[in-house]
Protein backbone atom coordinates (compact mmCIF):
# COMPACT_ATOMS: atom_id res chain seq x y z
CA UNK A 1 0.00 0.00 0.00
CA UNK A 2 2.99 2.17 1.05
CA UNK A 3 4.39 1.41 -2.05
CA UNK A 4 1.36 2.06 -4.32
CA UNK A 5 1.10 5.61 -2.92
CA UNK A 6 4.60 6.33 -3.39
CA UNK A 7 4.50 4.90 -6.66
CA UNK A 8 1.80 7.23 -7.68
CA UNK A 9 3.04 10.52 -6.04
CA UNK A 10 6.38 9.82 -8.13
CA UNK A 11 4.18 9.64 -11.10
CA UNK A 12 2.81 12.96 -9.98
CA UNK A 13 5.86 14.40 -10.01
CA UNK A 14 7.68 13.05 -12.38
CA UNK A 15 4.41 14.28 -14.71
CA UNK A 16 4.79 17.94 -13.72
CA UNK A 17 8.48 17.64 -14.40
CA UNK A 18 8.36 16.01 -17.77
CA UNK A 19 5.51 18.34 -19.05
CA UNK A 20 7.88 21.54 -18.35
CA UNK A 21 10.96 19.63 -19.55
CA UNK A 22 8.91 18.90 -22.68
CA UNK A 23 7.35 22.01 -22.80
CA UNK A 24 10.94 24.03 -23.34
CA UNK A 25 12.33 21.34 -25.67
CA UNK A 26 8.82 22.04 -28.13
CA UNK A 27 9.64 25.60 -27.64
CA UNK A 28 12.91 25.37 -28.03
CA UNK A 29 12.51 23.79 -31.38
CA UNK A 30 9.98 25.99 -32.43
CA UNK A 31 12.02 28.78 -32.24
CA UNK A 32 14.82 27.54 -33.92
CA UNK A 33 12.34 26.22 -36.71
CA UNK A 34 11.11 29.75 -36.86
CA UNK A 35 14.46 32.02 -37.00
CA UNK A 36 16.91 29.21 -39.17
CA UNK A 37 14.35 28.39 -41.34
CA UNK A 38 15.12 29.84 -44.83
CA UNK A 39 12.07 29.20 -46.28
CA UNK A 40 10.36 31.82 -43.54
CA UNK A 41 12.96 34.38 -43.54
CA UNK A 42 11.61 37.79 -43.32
CA UNK A 43 13.10 39.91 -46.70
CA UNK A 44 15.68 42.70 -44.87
CA UNK A 45 15.79 46.18 -46.03
CA UNK A 46 18.26 45.51 -48.33
CA UNK A 47 16.53 42.11 -49.65
CA UNK A 48 15.92 38.97 -48.55
CA UNK A 49 17.21 38.76 -44.78
CA UNK A 50 20.74 36.38 -44.62
CA UNK A 51 20.56 36.15 -48.26
CA UNK A 52 23.81 38.48 -48.82
CA UNK A 53 24.78 38.78 -52.54
CA UNK A 54 22.96 35.74 -53.37
CA UNK A 55 20.41 38.22 -54.25
CA UNK A 56 22.67 39.62 -56.90
CA UNK A 57 23.61 36.13 -58.57
CA UNK A 58 21.76 34.02 -61.38
CA UNK A 59 19.11 32.41 -60.56
CA UNK A 60 20.38 28.66 -61.19
CA UNK A 61 22.88 29.44 -58.59
CA UNK A 62 20.37 30.91 -56.36
CA UNK A 63 17.99 28.06 -56.32
CA UNK A 64 21.25 25.79 -55.65
CA UNK A 65 22.67 27.71 -52.79
CA UNK A 66 18.74 28.17 -51.51
CA UNK A 67 18.36 24.08 -51.78
CA UNK A 68 22.21 23.95 -50.18
CA UNK A 69 20.62 26.16 -47.12
CA UNK A 70 17.25 24.07 -46.89
CA UNK A 71 19.56 20.80 -46.83
CA UNK A 72 21.38 21.83 -43.85
CA UNK A 73 18.88 23.67 -41.79
CA UNK A 74 16.39 20.22 -42.40
CA UNK A 75 20.17 18.34 -40.91
CA UNK A 76 20.32 20.86 -37.97
CA UNK A 77 16.41 20.35 -37.52
CA UNK A 78 16.75 16.13 -37.46
CA UNK A 79 20.24 16.96 -35.22
CA UNK A 80 18.58 19.55 -32.71
CA UNK A 81 15.55 16.61 -32.56
CA UNK A 82 17.80 13.86 -31.45
CA UNK A 83 19.43 16.17 -29.14
CA UNK A 84 16.16 17.26 -27.59
CA UNK A 85 15.07 14.04 -27.32
CA UNK A 86 18.24 12.60 -25.62
CA UNK A 87 18.10 15.35 -23.18
CA UNK A 88 14.47 14.23 -22.03
CA UNK A 89 14.86 10.65 -22.31
CA UNK A 90 18.21 11.62 -19.58
CA UNK A 91 15.28 13.60 -17.77
CA UNK A 92 12.87 11.42 -17.56
CA UNK A 93 15.50 8.82 -16.01
CA UNK A 94 17.01 11.00 -13.76
CA UNK A 95 13.24 12.51 -12.63
CA UNK A 96 11.66 9.47 -12.65
CA UNK A 97 14.55 8.19 -9.59
CA UNK A 98 14.95 11.36 -7.89
CA UNK A 99 10.80 11.50 -8.26
CA UNK A 100 10.69 8.05 -6.49
CA UNK A 101 13.29 9.01 -3.74
CA UNK A 102 11.30 12.24 -3.03
CA UNK A 103 7.50 10.60 -3.13
CA UNK A 104 9.82 8.25 -0.36
CA UNK A 105 10.76 11.10 2.09
CA UNK A 106 7.29 12.74 1.52
CA UNK A 107 4.73 10.04 2.46
CA UNK A 108 7.67 8.16 4.92
CA UNK A 109 6.41 10.50 7.94
CA UNK A 110 2.93 10.31 7.25
CA UNK A 111 3.07 6.70 6.83
CA UNK A 112 4.23 6.55 10.33
CA UNK A 113 2.23 9.20 12.04
CA UNK A 114 -0.80 6.94 10.65
CA UNK A 115 0.51 3.76 11.73
CA UNK A 116 0.96 5.33 15.02
CA UNK A 117 -2.29 6.74 14.94
CA UNK A 118 -3.84 3.35 14.15
CA UNK A 119 -1.83 1.57 16.79
CA UNK A 120 -3.26 4.30 19.32
CA UNK A 121 -6.86 3.76 18.10
CA UNK A 122 -6.31 -0.32 18.72
CA UNK A 123 -4.78 -0.10 22.28
CA UNK A 124 -7.66 2.73 23.46
CA UNK A 125 -10.37 0.89 22.27
CA UNK A 126 -9.02 -2.26 23.71
CA UNK A 127 -8.50 -0.66 26.79
CA UNK A 128 -12.29 1.07 26.71
CA UNK A 129 -13.39 -2.29 26.06
CA UNK A 130 -12.54 -4.02 28.94
CA UNK A 131 -14.16 -2.40 31.79
CA UNK A 132 -17.44 -1.87 29.46
CA UNK A 133 -17.77 -5.63 28.73
CA UNK A 134 -16.73 -6.67 32.24
CA UNK A 135 -20.10 -4.10 33.43
CA UNK A 136 -22.30 -5.65 30.49
CA UNK A 137 -21.47 -9.05 31.42
CA UNK A 138 -22.63 -8.44 35.62
CA UNK A 139 -25.47 -6.67 34.08
CA UNK A 140 -26.71 -9.19 32.02
CA UNK A 141 -25.82 -12.26 34.27
CA UNK A 142 -27.85 -9.89 37.01
CA UNK A 143 -30.83 -9.53 34.55
CA UNK A 144 -31.13 -13.23 34.12
CA UNK A 145 -31.35 -13.88 37.66
CA UNK A 146 -34.82 -14.19 38.63
CA UNK A 147 -34.31 -14.19 42.10
CA UNK A 148 -32.07 -11.09 42.49
CA UNK A 149 -32.04 -10.02 46.14
CA UNK A 150 -31.58 -5.93 46.91
CA UNK A 151 -27.94 -7.09 48.37
CA UNK A 152 -27.05 -8.53 45.06
CA UNK A 153 -28.18 -5.71 42.69
CA UNK A 154 -26.20 -3.39 44.89
CA UNK A 155 -23.15 -5.45 44.67
CA UNK A 156 -23.38 -5.19 41.39
CA UNK A 157 -23.62 -1.18 41.08
CA UNK A 158 -20.69 -1.44 43.55
CA UNK A 159 -18.66 -3.03 40.76
CA UNK A 160 -20.00 -0.96 37.59
CA UNK A 161 -19.26 2.08 39.75
CA UNK A 162 -15.82 0.64 39.64
CA UNK A 163 -15.56 0.34 36.49
CA UNK A 164 -16.88 3.65 35.08
CA UNK A 165 -14.06 5.32 37.36
CA UNK A 166 -11.50 2.98 35.74
CA UNK A 167 -13.62 4.60 32.24
CA UNK A 168 -13.04 7.86 33.81
CA UNK A 169 -9.13 7.66 34.39
CA UNK A 170 -8.64 6.36 31.46
CA UNK A 171 -10.68 8.92 28.98
CA UNK A 172 -9.44 11.67 31.31
CA UNK A 173 -5.94 9.97 30.38
CA UNK A 174 -6.48 10.04 26.86
CA UNK A 175 -7.91 13.66 26.59
CA UNK A 176 -4.72 14.79 28.25
CA UNK A 177 -2.32 12.89 25.74
CA UNK A 178 -4.78 14.70 22.89
CA UNK A 179 -4.54 17.96 24.44
CA UNK A 180 -0.57 17.91 24.62
CA UNK A 181 -0.24 16.45 21.76
CA UNK A 182 -2.03 19.25 19.72
CA UNK A 183 0.66 21.39 20.61
CA UNK A 184 2.08 22.73 23.75
CA UNK A 185 2.81 26.49 23.94
CA UNK A 186 6.21 26.73 24.86
CA UNK A 187 6.79 30.47 25.49
CA UNK A 188 6.58 31.05 29.09
CA UNK A 189 9.69 31.60 30.86
CA UNK A 190 9.13 29.14 34.08
CA UNK A 191 11.36 29.32 37.22
CA UNK A 192 12.36 25.56 38.11
CA UNK A 193 12.01 26.23 41.70
CA UNK A 194 8.44 26.80 41.21
CA UNK A 195 6.94 23.88 38.54
CA UNK A 196 9.09 21.92 41.75
CA UNK A 197 7.20 23.28 44.43
CA UNK A 198 3.47 23.09 42.03
CA UNK A 199 4.10 19.50 41.58
CA UNK A 200 4.54 18.53 45.42
CA UNK A 201 1.75 20.79 46.45
CA UNK A 202 -0.16 18.47 43.92
CA UNK A 203 0.63 15.42 45.07
CA UNK A 204 0.86 15.83 49.41
CA UNK A 205 -2.65 14.60 49.83
CA UNK A 206 -1.49 11.34 48.24
CA UNK A 207 1.72 11.03 49.73
CA UNK A 208 0.00 11.95 53.10
CA UNK A 209 -2.16 9.24 53.11
CA UNK A 210 0.33 7.14 52.91
CA UNK A 211 2.42 8.56 54.82
CA UNK A 212 5.19 9.13 52.16
CA UNK A 213 7.71 12.15 52.87
CA UNK A 214 8.59 14.31 49.83
CA UNK A 215 12.17 15.67 50.24
CA UNK A 216 12.41 18.77 48.66
CA UNK A 217 15.79 20.00 46.69
CA UNK A 218 17.26 23.81 47.86
CA UNK A 219 16.14 26.71 45.38
CA UNK A 220 18.20 26.71 42.33
CA UNK A 221 16.29 30.35 40.94
CA UNK A 222 16.82 29.25 37.50
CA UNK A 223 14.52 29.05 34.39
CA UNK A 224 13.79 27.30 31.29
CA UNK A 225 11.23 28.41 28.45
CA UNK A 226 8.19 26.25 27.68
CA UNK A 227 4.56 25.49 29.20
CA UNK A 228 4.39 25.64 32.98
CA UNK A 229 1.31 23.52 33.17
CA UNK A 230 2.69 20.64 31.21
CA UNK A 231 5.88 20.73 32.94
CA UNK A 232 4.03 20.40 36.12
CA UNK A 233 2.25 17.94 34.68
CA UNK A 234 5.09 15.84 33.84
CA UNK A 235 6.73 16.09 37.38
CA UNK A 236 3.26 15.49 38.85
CA UNK A 237 3.16 12.27 36.92
CA UNK A 238 6.43 11.38 37.99
CA UNK A 239 5.63 11.86 41.62
CA UNK A 240 2.41 10.07 41.31
CA UNK A 241 4.16 6.97 40.29
CA UNK A 242 6.68 7.69 42.87
CA UNK A 243 4.22 7.49 45.53
CA UNK A 244 1.67 5.01 43.63
CA UNK A 245 4.50 2.47 43.52
CA UNK A 246 6.14 2.74 46.55
CA UNK A 247 5.28 1.25 50.20
CA UNK A 248 3.92 3.52 52.83
CA UNK A 249 6.63 5.40 55.25
CA UNK A 250 9.05 5.43 52.45
CA UNK A 251 10.52 8.73 51.15
CA UNK A 252 10.93 10.44 47.63
CA UNK A 253 13.59 12.19 47.15
CA UNK A 254 13.91 15.45 44.62
CA UNK A 255 17.32 16.67 43.64
CA UNK A 256 18.46 18.98 41.27
CA UNK A 257 21.45 18.93 39.62
CA UNK A 258 22.83 22.46 37.09
CA UNK A 259 24.84 22.15 33.50
CA UNK A 260 26.11 24.51 32.13
CA UNK A 261 23.25 24.39 30.00
CA UNK A 262 20.35 22.12 31.09
CA UNK A 263 19.22 21.68 34.47
CA UNK A 264 18.41 17.96 35.65
CA UNK A 265 15.29 17.19 38.04
CA UNK A 266 15.63 13.39 39.83
CA UNK A 267 12.81 12.26 41.29
CA UNK A 268 13.87 8.52 43.49
CA UNK A 269 11.77 6.55 45.11
CA UNK A 270 12.12 3.38 47.68
CA UNK A 271 9.54 1.66 46.10
CA UNK A 272 9.11 -1.85 43.73
CA UNK A 273 11.44 -0.72 41.54
CA UNK A 274 11.20 -2.11 37.13
CA UNK A 275 12.44 -5.39 35.79
CA UNK A 276 14.85 -4.63 33.65
CA UNK A 277 13.28 -5.86 30.57
CA UNK A 278 10.55 -3.97 31.63
CA UNK A 279 12.73 -0.90 31.46
CA UNK A 280 12.80 0.17 27.79
CA UNK A 281 8.79 0.01 27.44
CA UNK A 282 7.49 2.00 30.43
CA UNK A 283 7.65 4.94 28.04
CA UNK A 284 5.52 3.55 25.77
CA UNK A 285 1.67 3.98 25.72
CA UNK A 286 -0.58 1.56 27.02
CA UNK A 287 3.00 -0.20 28.90
CA UNK A 288 2.17 -1.44 32.18
CA UNK A 289 5.27 -3.24 33.51
CA UNK A 290 4.62 -6.48 35.40
CA UNK A 291 0.57 -6.03 35.31
CA UNK A 292 -0.46 -8.34 38.58
CA UNK A 293 2.45 -6.31 40.74
CA UNK A 294 1.23 -2.86 39.19
CA UNK A 295 -2.47 -3.48 39.28
CA UNK A 296 -1.67 -4.61 43.28
CA UNK A 297 -0.90 -0.70 43.50
CA UNK A 298 -3.93 0.60 41.82
CA UNK A 299 -5.32 1.50 38.87
CA UNK A 300 -3.54 2.83 35.94
CA UNK A 301 -3.82 2.80 31.82
CA UNK A 302 0.02 3.16 31.05
CA UNK A 303 -0.68 6.54 29.67
CA UNK A 304 1.30 8.72 32.27
CA UNK A 305 5.17 8.07 31.35
CA UNK A 306 4.40 8.52 27.53
CA UNK A 307 2.65 11.58 28.51
CA UNK A 308 5.80 13.11 30.57
CA UNK A 309 8.10 12.18 28.04
CA UNK A 310 5.82 13.46 25.09
CA UNK A 311 5.95 16.80 26.96
CA UNK A 312 9.29 16.82 28.34
CA UNK A 313 11.07 15.95 24.56
CA UNK A 314 8.80 18.88 23.00
CA UNK A 315 10.28 21.27 25.45
CA UNK A 316 13.93 19.95 23.83
CA UNK A 317 14.71 18.09 27.12
CA UNK A 318 15.02 14.31 28.28
CA UNK A 319 13.75 11.29 30.40
CA UNK A 320 15.53 8.11 31.44
CA UNK A 321 14.68 5.87 34.09
CA UNK A 322 17.19 3.91 36.40
CA UNK A 323 15.48 1.48 38.55
CA UNK A 324 16.36 -2.07 39.94
CA UNK A 325 13.66 -4.30 41.15
CA UNK A 326 12.72 -4.24 45.20
CA UNK A 327 15.98 -1.02 45.08
CA UNK A 328 13.46 1.81 44.18
CA UNK A 329 13.49 3.47 41.20
CA UNK A 330 15.05 7.30 39.39
CA UNK A 331 13.78 9.29 37.14
CA UNK A 332 15.52 12.09 35.78
CA UNK A 333 13.85 15.13 33.53
CA UNK A 334 16.68 17.18 31.72
CA UNK A 335 15.87 20.21 30.39
CA UNK A 336 18.02 22.94 28.57
CA UNK A 337 18.21 26.12 30.65
CA UNK A 338 16.92 29.34 29.32
P1 LIG B 1 0.47 3.70 35.01
O1 LIG B 1 -0.78 4.46 34.90
O2 LIG B 1 0.31 2.26 34.81
O3 LIG B 1 1.25 4.04 36.24
P2 LIG B 1 2.67 4.93 33.60
O4 LIG B 1 2.83 5.21 32.18
O5 LIG B 1 2.73 6.08 34.53
O6 LIG B 1 1.31 4.17 33.74
O7 LIG B 1 3.77 3.88 34.03
C1 LIG B 1 4.01 2.74 33.22
C2 LIG B 1 4.49 1.58 34.08
O8 LIG B 1 5.79 1.85 34.57
C3 LIG B 1 3.64 1.36 35.30
O9 LIG B 1 2.56 0.49 35.03
C4 LIG B 1 4.60 0.75 36.30
O10 LIG B 1 4.63 -0.65 36.12
C5 LIG B 1 5.95 1.30 35.88
N1 LIG B 1 6.39 2.41 36.77
C6 LIG B 1 6.34 3.72 36.54
N2 LIG B 1 6.87 4.45 37.56
C7 LIG B 1 7.28 3.54 38.48
C8 LIG B 1 7.93 3.64 39.74
N3 LIG B 1 8.24 4.81 40.29
N4 LIG B 1 8.20 2.48 40.40
C9 LIG B 1 7.89 1.27 39.86
N5 LIG B 1 7.29 1.12 38.66
C10 LIG B 1 6.99 2.22 37.98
Amino acid sequence: MFHQRSLKLAGLYLAIIMSISVGFSVGIYQLSSREFNPGVQQPGPGGPRGSGSIGKLPNMIREAIREERELEFQQAQAQLRTQLITVNLFILILAGLASYQLALRTLKPIEEANEALERFTADASHELRTPIAAMQSEIEVALMDPKLSTAKAKKILVSNLEELAKLTTLTTGLLQLAHHENGIHLQDEVPVDHIVIQAVKRVSKSAGQKQIKIDVPDTVNKTVRGNETSLIEALVIILDNAIKYSPAKTTVSFSIQLHKRSVDIDIADQGLGIKASDLPHIFDRFYRADTSRSKQQGEGYGIGLALAKHIVETHGGTITARSMVSQGSHFTISLPLL
